[in-house]
Order: structure tokens, then C-alpha cells, then sequence
């Protein structure tokens, strides 16, 4: 996701509204590689503060990921928001910064006419990713003795089905009715 910011940095104070549309390279996310499902949508407005410029906006896409109950595929919405300083990397002003102000080590460098957003894009998404996809909170997920996906029909052990460690029991009972 890229910005070309030629006119924007000659002019401080001035800010631009833009809406973007571009594909994003694949998300790691704990040891997985997602996939956006076609190209993720940003609507930014990104200011000239004088010294730096401000990206500010939302972006949404849809990450293709798998339940992690039934383990079907399915799309997920997501939807994140952008607050990032770029400064550029050659700008005589930035070198009497104070590099030790923590404000300062959160800023972005950024040279030439482009600013790239991608990695911060992608880092937002990542924060609003939940712990684990499910593709309904009512996921009914697998049968665990016979993998019969139990969104899509109830299985024959169903009713039967317990927990391994629980049929040990079950069977002690029956010995110890005799
Ligand atoms: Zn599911
Ligand atoms: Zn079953």
C-alpha cells in the first residue's frame, strides 16, 4: 500500500483525504501464513504537521483463514485503524530531534516521494486478530471419535460420544452393578 506523497510534503499544514485500494502480502500469524482475499481498502487522511506527516484512517480486508473447530475455510472481515508518524529519513529538522523522547522512536522513516504503509497496515490488522477463528460462535466443531463435522449433520456415535476417559469409568460401573 503505497502513497505518493510529492505535493503533500512541500506543503505544512495542508492534509489529504484518500481512499486506496490494494492487494497485501500474505499475514504471519502464529506460525500461519493468511491470505487476503482480494485487495484490502483504506480510507486515510494524512496531514503535514510541518516536520512530519501524520497517516490517520481505517483499513479493511478480509484475511482467509480456517475454523478453528470444524477446520472448514472461510473469509474473515477485518478492520483496523492507522495513527502513524512518518518523517523523512533525509530531513535536515529531524536530526536536532531528541532521539532519546520515546515520541520520537515510535516515528517512521520514510525518503523519497513514497510513503509505504504496508508494514504498518498489516501490523494493525494483526492486533485486532482474535486469539483463534471460529466461523460461527455456535461452531458445533468436529466429532471427536468419528471427525463427522457436526455443522453439517449429526453423526452415528452422537448421544454415545463421551470422552475416552470417561468410557473407562462407564465400564468399571457396569462391572461393579453385576
Ligand atoms: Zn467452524
Ligand atoms: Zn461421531
Amino acid at each position: 500500500m503505497r502513497i505518493n506523497v510529492a505535493d503533500l510534503k512541500k506543503s505544512p499544514g495542508e492534509s489529504i483525504e484518500l481512499e486506496l485500494s490494494s492487494p497485501l502480502p500474505e499475514l504471519e500469524f502464529h506460525g500461519d501464513r493468511l491470505s487476503f482475499d482480494g485487495p484490502a481498502r483504506a480510507f486515510l487522511e494524512i496531514s503535514n504537521t510541518g516536520k512530519t506527516l501524520l497517516v490517520e484512517g481505517e483499513v479493511k480486508g478480509t484475511l482467509e483463514v480456517r475454523c478453528a473447530r470444524c477446520l472448514e475455510p472461510f473469509r474473515l472481515p477485518v478492520e483496523a485503524t492507522l495513527s502513524e508518524v512518518y518523517y523523512p529519513a533525509d530531513s535536515v529538522e529531524m536530526v536536532v530531534a531528541d532521539p532519546a523522547k520515546e515520541e520520537y522512536q515510535e516515528w517512521i522513516p520514510f525518503s523519497g516521494d513514497v510513503l509505504d504503509i504496508t508494514p504498518e497496515v498489516l501490523k494493525s490488522i494483526l492486533l485486532v486478530l482474535p486469539m483463534r477463528f471460529l466461523c460461527d460462535e455456535g461452531c458445533r466443531g468436529l466429532c471427536p471419535r468419528c471427525g463427522q463435522n457436526l455443522n453439517v449433520a449429526p453423526c452415528a456415535c452422537s448421544g454415545e460420544d463421551v470422552d475416552p476417559r470417561l468410557m473407562i469409568l462407564k465400564d468399571m460401573f457396569k462391572d461393579s452393578n453385576r
